[in-house]
């Protein structure tokens, strides 16, 4: 089966299109199972309020508009779930009204990100003196790496992030293989899942997230995948699976997971058909 398991809904503030056009958009391209997983809401400013998440007074209507498109779309054979897609962040104290809301949401599935282009990992990184370009990308593999020992998160999204929006000049994975492999290892041995996240194809430097070179290392090491999207526009559902899905295979990878209730299932990479 075909999963894609990122999207968003208006409900973010910078996406358009309601669950049941995204899940229309997967029916038409053979997708069996999508993930909505908008942002998770954030009490503290500088994680970006208007225009780029929820509040958390908006969150019961979130998981109804997705239950609302899950009963729609099982009639013509899409499963929905209901994700999130929650912060990582190096200071814990600003992440405890995000525990509480995960706590008591009954979501699918978790992904863990770190929006290192909002101000508040710009805050943490001024604050800190972390200011060279090699500094940065290391600090925000150590900051992934401890995401994951969290054990919050179901899968790490678009882990590579780190080089669009400006923060570092250039990224080569190679300039950094200890640090990220460290955070493989991590995933592997936490038993999470890493995020291949295809939206990296259409803006940045135009690659899918991670890097292949990474996504080499991760096969070597056994790192389990999720797959997903990133849209934030039904168009998007399922963009550049046709290119990533069969690089996957030849990297060696032979299943990709997906979520419900927070439960880990797999899904056969070589039984995939692209449309
Ligand atoms: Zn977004
Ligand atoms: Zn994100």
């Amino acid at each position: 089966m075909l999963i894609d398991c990122h999207m968003h809904t208006p409900l973010c503030g910078h996406a358009v299109g309601l669950p049941e056009e995204y899940a229309r958009a997967a029916a038409a391209r053979g997708i069996g199972l999508i993930t909505m997983t908008c942002h998770v809401p954030m009490d503290w400013g500088p994680f970006g309020q208007s225009g780029i998440r929820m509040q958390a007074g908006e969150l019961a209507k979130y998981f109804e508009m997705v239950r609302d498109a899950a009963d729609t779309a099982e009639t013509f054979g899409v499963e929905v779930r209901v994700g999130i897609e929650a912060e990582i962040f190096p200071d814990e104290s600003k992440l405890e009204n995000m525990d509480v809301l995960l706590a008591k949401a009954p979501f699918d599935f978790v992904i863990g990100s770190l929006h290192h282009q909002c101000e508040s990992y710009q805050l943490w990184l001024a604050e800190n003196g972390v200011t060279e370009d090699a500094a940065i990308i290391e600090t925000y593999f150590k900051h992934l790496t401890a995401g994951v020992r969290s054990g919050r998160y179901d899968t790490i999204g678009h882990p590579d992030v780190i080089r669009i929006y400006g923060t570092v000049a250039d990224f080569e994975p190679s300039e950094h293989e200890a640090v990220i492999k460290n955070f493989l290892a991590a995933v592997v041995e936490a038993d999470c899942c890493m995020e291949v996240n295809t939206s990296g194809l259409s803006k940045g430097v135009y690659t899918v997230h991670p890097d292949p070179l990474i996504l080499d290392w991760a096969a070597e090491m056994g790192v389990k995948l999720t797959i997903g999207s990133d849209s934030h526009r039904p168009e998007s559902v399922g963009q550049h699976f046709d290119n990533v899905i069969p690089m996957l295979k030849k990297k060696g990878f032979h299943v990709l997971h997906f979520f419900r209730k927070r439960q880990r299932y797999s899904t056969s990479i070589a039984l995939t058909e692209i449309s």
